[in-house]
């Protein structure tokens, strides 16, 4: 039997990349949909992969119902907020990349899952960010609505309040994400899936695919005649469906990518 030599796989894989990068630079509309991997080259853990949170935390401390019933829940909650990593991190090449994919392509929508905000920092437009799971740089109060910037809600957790109340109303304040259990934002779920349908070559880059319904986008995309490619370290249950699975780091294969389109 004759193996591929790494030159083979090289060859094969600046093939694929080529590939995907003119499906992007012809196609009439683009979407990009993002996860916790293409975060995790700037220091933020994420929930799946082989350094993952869930291979330290018990994941039931994310339960919305949790949170609301139980105010213990709540303290470490915004204990864990306080040295969270992603409010000193930078975005890095995954998320420039992106930012340039999106300047040079007609673009639809970035969809992403993370609640770091690091796509706006990275200079995307913000008018075309869904954050389908919210943003932690937002803090909502649960019973009248209002929000805050999570900074201010973090300074009165660093004076002693443990679990600060809404000012307002005295209800329960939470970041404003979107925690297991707890209804997306109807309308931003709404404008994830008409891109979704518009879209003609849909991205998939650092996801494990496995939450939903953020999860059914890529299927709905395929279902309605997108092009998918997917970037991930790992596997994931929609790589049968895709037209490019690129295995790698989206830090490195993305800026590859962005480099075709330009040329193109
Ligand atoms: P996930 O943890 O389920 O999956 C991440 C995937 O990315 C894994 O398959 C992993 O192998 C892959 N990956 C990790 N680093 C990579 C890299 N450098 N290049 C390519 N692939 C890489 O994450 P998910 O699918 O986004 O779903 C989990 C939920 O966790 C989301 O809803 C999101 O809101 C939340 N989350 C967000 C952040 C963040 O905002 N940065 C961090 C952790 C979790």
């Amino acid at each position: 039997m004759i193996t591929g030599t790494p030159s083979d796989k090289d060859d094969r894989e600046n093939h694929q990349i080529e590939t995907a990068g003119r499906w992007l630079a012809e196609a009439a509309s683009v979407v990009v949909f993002t996860g916790a991997g293409v975060s995790t080259e700037s220091g933020i853990p994420d929930f799946r992969g082989p350094q993952g949170i869930w291979k330290k935390i018990d994941p039931s401390i994310f339960e919305f119902d949790r949170y609301v019933r139980d105010p213990e829940v709540r303290k470490f909650a915004w204990k864990m907020r306080l040295d969270h990593p992603g409010f000193s991190a930078e975005p890095n090449s995954s998320h420039h990349a992106i930012a340039e994919i999106e300047k040079l392509t007609e673009f639809e929508a970035l969809i992403t899952q993370n609640i770091d905000g690091l796509h706006h920092e990275a200079g995307s437009d913000p008018s075309k960010i869904l954050e389908i799971h919210g943003t932690m740089k937002e803090v909502k109060c649960l019973r009248c609505r209002r929000r805050w910037p999570t900074q201010e809600i973090l300074a009165r957790v660093v004076a002693g309040e443990e679990d600060p109340a809404c000012s307002d109303c005295g209800g329960i304040l939470k970041t404003a994400t979107i925690s297991f259990g707890e209804q997306l934002e109807q309308h931003v779920l709404a404008r994830c899936q008409e891109a979704a349908v518009r879209s003609d070559a849909f991205v998939v880059a650092g996801s494990s695919l496995v939450v939903y319904p953020a999860a059914a986008l890529p299927e709905v995309a395929v279902e309605t005649g997108a092009k998918l490619i997917i970037v991930n370290l790992e596997e994931t249950p929609l790589d049968h469906k895709a037209d490019l699975v690129l295995r790698g780091k989206t830090g490195e294969v993305l800026p590859r990518l962005a480099e075709v389109v330009r040329g193109a």
